[in-house]
């Protein structure tokens, strides 16, 4: 059967061009704004194989899916990814214009050769802080010196990193300002997040939630910030800081809306596609895969993710109220 070539095209007249999938749930580190300390990662049996989120990743490739983020959970303990990685490198200049991935660094030391070699240009890594303490708090693991010299491993590699911050009050909010300057110093542009209320986390996320308006308040107070036309297709907001000559995003799910303009779905490490971070409207690619004739089902079963994927998401964040999802963003894929 020839392969369906149909444009992924939603209700709202959006182009989904752009795929995160998520090649686990497992990760090396507990932050605390993600996941609770005693998190339980589903099993092993559930989680579609390699060989499996290859295949799922060529049918999007065909329905015109031109960029591809890998994440999780962090998608570098999973074993041999790699080989997943060279596979879809493959695929670059034939279909695929971009694949990337979203790490948080504990692992680059070993793999930002391998992954360049492959094709990978950009990669985002996660770093919250530069203070060995506060990343222990945060992470509830000791290895802040593994990212960051994962990150250098990634720059001597030739890739090119944007650091991602959650933006947490009473946490590392006072040091966002040498975490911008460090990073462009670096020659990394940055992008600042709030905390979304996505599954249970022990503790109140509430207490850490930080409205990004009052941190670019407050960089505004020292630095100039040009807004910029930059996007990468994505949710954030960029500015350059004048003073540095680096690119700062905001990615702002709480106090401002982008749904608009998104192009993007998400597939869990079971293949479960979600249509929104921030919905529950959902459709089993993992079913489809597994039938007797699963280019028809994910033909169809893509179809259907068009059908339901939402206009825009409604977050808020309260104390006492239950997450917004119960999916932690370690399963939807972050
Ligand atoms: N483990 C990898 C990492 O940390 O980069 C990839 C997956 S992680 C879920 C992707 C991103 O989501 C990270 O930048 C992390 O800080 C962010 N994140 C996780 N939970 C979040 C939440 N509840 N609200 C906002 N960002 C969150
Ligand atoms: Fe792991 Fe990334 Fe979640 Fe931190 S944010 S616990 S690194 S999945």
């Amino acid at each position: 059967m020839s392969a369906n070539t149909a444009p992924l095209v939603d209700a709202f007249q959006r182009r989904i061009t752009y795929l995160r999938l998520s090649v686990t749930d497992r990760c090396d580190l507990r932050c605390s704004y993600c996941m609770p300390e005693m998190m339980q990662f589903l099993p092993k049996k559930e989680v579609l194989s390699l060989e499996e989120m290859h295949r799922l990743a060529l049918a999007f490739i065909d329905r015109g899916i031109t960029k591809i983020r890998l994440t999780g959970g962090e998608p570098l303990v999973r074993r041999d990814m790699i080989e997943l990685v060279l596979a879809l490198g493959r695929k670059l200049g034939d279909g695929l214009e971009e694949l990337t991935l979203t790490t948080n660094g504990t692992q680059l030391t070993r793999f930002a050769e391998p992954l360049a070699a492959a094709g990978v240009q950009r990669i985002n890594v996660s770093l919250d802080t530069r203070d060995a303490a506060l990343f222990e708090q945060l992470s509830r693991r000791d290895r802040l010196s593994d990212v960051l010299d994962g990150i250098a491993a990634a720059k001597a590699a030739g890739l090119k990193v944007k650091l991602n911050t959650v933006a947490l009050k009473g946490l590392n909010e006072n040091e966002i300002p040498d975490l911008v300057a460090w990073a462009h110093a670096q020659g990394h542009d940055m992008t600042l997040i709030e905390a979304m209320p996505l599954g249970e986390v022990d503790g109140e996320r509430v207490d850490h939630y930080l409205p990004l308006p009052i941190i670019r308040d407050r960089l505004e107070t020292m630095w100039t910030l040009e807004p910029l036309d930059y996007s990468t297709g994505g949710p954030s907001r960029y500015v350059r800081v004048a003073e540095t000559g680096g690119r700062l995003g905001f990615i702002t799910p709480l106090t401002g809306n982008f749904c608009a303009f998104c192009n993007r779905i998400r597939v869990t490490a079971t293949g479960q596609l979600f249509a929104c971070l921030g919905g529950s409207e959902q459709v089993d690619l993992r079913a489809a895969l597994r039938s007797d004739d699963p280019d028809a089902r994910l033909a169809e079963a893509l179809d259907e993710a068009m059908r339901i994927k939402p206009e825009r998401h409604h977050f808020e964040i309260a104390r006492g109220a239950a997450p917004a999802q119960p999916r932690h963003m370690s399963v939807t894929g972050g």
